[in-house]
């Protein structure tokens, strides 16, 4: 399994390639999405009721679920910089990330469960010492506490966003490291199904002039709609579906399509970013 600091090796690496007006629009938005999950966190931990409610729901899940959700807070966070890498218009032809959308009542939930985490690891007898009915205002009071760390994101240096970033990226990922570990996540090295999201989202056109659908070695012909990936090959609509079902790759350049795996995408983005970077040794996030 790779090292915490080698995610961060990357990160860095991935930040340091990118120009200033990208880097400040990336700054941007990491200080939006974190206000706004400082919001959220903050609605969440001022009513009794919706606060009872996302605990009751954390309760419910298991320790796979609760990992998974981690994991696809996590890949969240790594898209936005990937995407940032690639530009704007890069980004928007990226296929979808299904695996990193998530519901509001598990946003909330993701967003609790990681501050419990902190709260554990910053005192542990804290929340042992504490009943579970006065966990509200234990959780209200150390994020009011740390406030001032927050509202700081409003006008701060780039850097200290950046760190925070950084730093919350490797919390996740020694979280869902850890949380996986002998879990079932991430299986390397079998072929995996493209995310069905992905699928349905690939765009039909009509064949232009004749070709060959490499799937079956017949030929395209000229007026014949079929299916083509992101990667600009095209296929017999019956040829590619069925060649997703069992991988995500495409048959001709082995370009990849999102899966439903999530710790797979974050292996991927994790690869795609120290590729992008240059030079520095991806290797896996989680082999
Ligand atoms: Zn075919
Ligand atoms: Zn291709």
């Amino acid at each position: 399994m790779a090292n915490q600091t080698s995610g961060e090796a990357i990160l860095m690496a991935a930040l340091s390639t990118l120009p200033p007006a990208q880097l400040s629009d990336l700054t941007n938005s990491i200080s939006t999405l974190f206000r706004r999950r400082h919001c959220r966190l903050s609605s969440v931990l001022s009513s009794p009721t919706l606060f009872s409610l996302t605990l009751h729901h954390l309760h419910s899940l298991s320790l796979h679920h609760k990992s998974l959700l981690i994991a696809r807070h996590l890949l969240y966070n790594l898209i936005l910089l990937k995407n940032s890498m690639q530009g704007a218009s890069a980004a928007a032809a990226t296929p979808l990330y299904p695996s990193a959308s998530m519901k509001l009542r598990d946003l909330d939930a993701v967003l609790l469960l990681l501050l419990l985490c902190e709260i554990h690891q910053h005192d542990s007898r804290e929340l042992l010492e504490t009943p579970p009915s006065q966990w509200r205002i234990l959780l209200h009071n150390h994020v009011s506490a740390n406030i001032l760390n927050l509202s700081r994101f409003g006008g701060f240096s780039a850097c200290e966003v950046l760190n925070e970033y950084i730093e919350m990226v490797a919390k996740c990922s020694s979280f869902v490291n850890v949380m996986a570990c002998g879990g079932e996540l991430g299986k390397a090295g079998t072929g995996v199904a493209a995310a069905a999201a992905a699928v349905v989202a690939l765009p039909s056109v009509a064949v232009s002039a004749g070709g060959e659908c490499v799937i079956c070695k017949e030929e395209t012909k000229e007026g014949r709609e079929v299916c083509e990936l992101p990667c600009g090959h095209y296929f017999h609509w019956m040829c590619i579906l069925r060649w997703l079902r069992k991988r995500n790759t495409c048959p001709c350049c082995r370009y990849r399509l999102p899966t439903d795996d999530v710790r797979r995408e974050i292996d991927r983005v994790f690869e795609d970013l120290a590729r992008i970077a240059g030079g520095v040794d991806g290797g896996c996030f989680c082999t």
